[in-house]
């Protein structure tokens, strides 16, 4: 709808040169731009309650005129002054050069009163008066953000005129049969029922209209998009060994969830098909993305092509290693790994091997993507914490093949439909279960008075064997925040608990002392592991049992989620304290939804609408789309009948005339790249 009515404004009628600058500087160049400005509330004339009179400040009220309107003209200006009382108050009113109102108004009548008011002689400084007329339903008057210097009144003259004279060249985008299944009205209806309401249900119909055709339009370019490159990227087809496959899979030490072989049939058929893998798969903190991409990875290598996995970290990229190993070690695979710190002997021989074809999974961190690595024929790359690389980095190692089909893991959840609105054309598989048996995370929402509690149970979990995380947000003292911090929250702790061995493990280290830390925590060589974020993701100790999170107030909910899902990994059961604020308020209640749920999705959900998807996307992901109506969280169910109809729509070329003009220049840039 960007561009709709790209008739310059000074075609308007009623519009002056001078207005006309202000609208421009204001930015509003088309009269377009004038009918796509909504409202932002609606209700100018809401009576402003008694209790908010505030000197100086703008008042509305409904009142009774109750006295005559007497003009007097001191130091020759015309001044027109007359009482009026609402709420049992009278109120001195004083309009200045409108002499004309003395014979418009008189003693007696119901008027609606807008102006400045003052407190200390109870008077208004008359804005706007006219006579109260309840059947005006004066709380649908629509209010705007509007261009400096320029009244209300004036701004909704233009917008109805510009409503007036346009209305009936609004196109209809939206074919016949959408509209009638959601009961949605034409465009240019909801678009002056927008603007001007004149009851609540014109509004409702007009915002649901908006708001689905904006979503719609948006999902049918990213639709239209990906339809264009499943036409250009021929993918190489790759024919999978099923047999080789089913007898990898039975072979596992468990049975996969019925959620994971969803998922995995998904990403068979994408490497079976013509086009280019480019999914997303979610699944929450241990629902074992791993296999999953392991069974990507060996489908790649049943056809004759070479698969790479890249981690965030060394520690996760030897993870991954040691995973993948056990996984393979029934088969004839050659799997092996390449991080900075593989030694440069070592490295050399491994390169030569991967050129060579002789390795058929490579894992590793960042080295990857360097230019020496050279694969014979790679066929399909895994990216783990895909959020924690960037376009450019990830793109580095597609191209290191022909066709190479790209699979993303992300742990942090979020509703389907959302992350493929964020992500633009990328397909997304949900594990959307655990593996049975887990036993629930119990979890506690403390605050710092728990000192003795938590040293207590920690002394406890620790002296059964057990070991414990204790994770806070800073560093070093910080003299602005007030806040725990992990190196002293580390010189406690050893002092507390003398006989305890205690690690500690943050960002400033260096990669090979970090790796240190990390390695003696799992040889059980350390019992209690105090850390800054950096264990946040995907580390496997599973003799670990408790995590104690510090400031915990700090943290989004999904991150809490993350750093809980550190623990819970064994057979035993496992405990996360959440230290929050003292007392009951805010941010206290958002934790506690880490009491009632362990559902990741549900989490992130709520973190999406407490803190918006600005922040929850974070920095990197940007590239959200901004609606003028439409609200990402709290319309997600429109969403998501908007995108499954764009995409139909996209896939089997239903495009009305005029949907076909939308997308043109989607098509034309996407031939241009080619
Ligand atoms: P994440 O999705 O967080 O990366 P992992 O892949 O690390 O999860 O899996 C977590 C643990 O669950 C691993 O120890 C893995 O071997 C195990 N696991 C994965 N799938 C299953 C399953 N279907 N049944 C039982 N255990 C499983
Ligand atoms: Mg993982």
């Amino acid at each position: 709808m960007e561009n709709l009515f790209p008739t310059p404004l000074e075609q308007l009628r009623g519009i002056g040169p001078k207005t006309q600058q202000r609208l421009n500087d204001a930015g509003f160049r088309t009269v377009g731009d004038l009918i796509m400005h909504f409202p932002y509330r609606y209700g100018d004339y809401t009576p402003t309650p008694i209790d908010q009179f505030i000197d100086g400040e703008k008042v509305t009220m409904i009142a009774t005129i109750v006295s005559p309107l007497v003009i007097s003209r001191p130091r020759a200006k015309v001044l027109v002054k007359f009482n009026v009382q609402t709420y049992g108050i009278v109120f001195a009113v004083q309009a200045f050069g409108r002499a004309y109102l003395a014979q418009q108004f008189h003693s007696g009548d119901q008027v609606l009163v807008t102006g400045k008011y003052q407190a200390k002689n109870q008077s208004v400084q008359l804005d706007e008066i006219k006579a109260y007329q309840p059947e005006q339903l004066a709380q649908f008057v629509p209010v705007y953000s509007l261009p400096v210097g320029m009244k209300q009144s004036y701004f909704r003259e233009f917008i109805a005129q510009a409503l007036q004279d346009y209305c009936q060249q609004i196109p209809e985008y939206l074919p016949d049969d959408i509209r009638e299944r959601y009961k949605l009205i034409p465009l240019a209806n909801a678009l002056t029922w927008l603007h001007f309401p004149q009851n609540a249900q014109q509004l409702k119909h007009a915002k649901r209209t908006i708001k689905y055709l904006e979503f719609f339009l948006f999902e049918l370019k990213l639709a239209i998009k990906s339809r264009c490159q499943k036409q250009t990227q021929v993918g190489t087809p790759k024919q999978l060994d099923i047999l080789q496959l089913r007898d990898f899979e039975a072979a596992l030490p468990f049975e996969l969830t019925s959620a994971q072989q969803k998922v995995v049939r998904e990403i068979l058929q994408d490497l079976q098909a013509p086009w280019l893998m480019n999914r997303l798969l979610q699944g929450d903190v241990g629902s074992g993305k791993t296999v999953v991409s392991a069974l990507a990875m060996f489908g790649a290598v049943s056809s004759g092509y070479q698969s790479a996995l890249m981690a965030p970290t060394e520690i996760l990229a030897q993870q991954h290693y040691q995973s993948l190993q056990q996984f393979f070690a029934q088969t004839s695979l050659n799997i092996a790994i390449l991080t900075g710190s593989t030694k440069v002997k070592a490295r050399r021989e491994l390169l030569a091997a991967l050129a060579s074809g002789e390795i058929d999974i490579l894992i590793g961190t960042h080295a990857l993507i360097e230019d020496p690595v050279v694969f014979a024929k790679l066929g399909c790359v895994v990216v783990d914490e895909q959020h924690r690389f960037g376009v450019k980095q990830r793109q580095r190692l597609r191209n290191k093949g022909e066709a190479v089909d790209v699979l993303y893991m992300s742990a942090t959840p979020i509703p389907r439909t959302l992350a493929m609105t964020a992500w633009g054309d990328m397909d997304v598989s949900v594990i959307d279960q655990l593996p049975a048996g887990r036993k629930p995370i119990t979890t506690k929402v403390v605050t710092k008075k728990h000192w003795n509690e938590i040293i207590a149970f920690l002394e406890r979990e620790v002296a059964k064997g057990r070991q414990a995380y204790l994770v806070c947000p800073l560093i070093e003292e910080s003299e602005t925040l007030d806040v725990q911090n992990a190196i002293a929250l580390f010189e406690n702790i050893k002092q507390t608990l003398p006989k305890r061995q205690v690690g500690l493990m943050h960002g400033r280290l260096a990669p090979s002392e970090k790796d240190e830390v990390m390695e003696k925590f799992k040889r059980h060589e350390t019992d209690i592991l105090v850390s800054t974020t950096v264990i946040e993701v995907g580390v496997n100790v599973p003799n670990a049992t408790v995590m104690v999170i510090y400031d915990a107030n700090r943290f989004g909910l999904s991150q809490l989620h993350q750093l809980r899902g550190r623990v819970g990994r064994g057979e035993h059961q496992s405990y996360c304290l959440i230290v929050g604020p003292d007392g009951q308020s805010e941010s206290r209640e958002r934790l506690e939804v880490m009491e009632k749920t362990t559902d990741g999705f549900e989490i992130a959900q709520y973190d999406l609408e407490f803190r918006g998807p600005g922040d929850f996307f974070g920095a990197k992901q940007s590239g959200l789309p901004q609606f003028r109506l439409a609200d990402l969280i709290e319309d997600q169910v429109i969403l998501n009948f908007a995108r499954a109809d764009a995409y139909e729509i996209a896939f089997q070329h239903k495009l009305t005339p005029t949907l076909q003009a939308y997308v043109e220049p989607v098509l034309t840039s996407h031939q241009q790249n080619d």
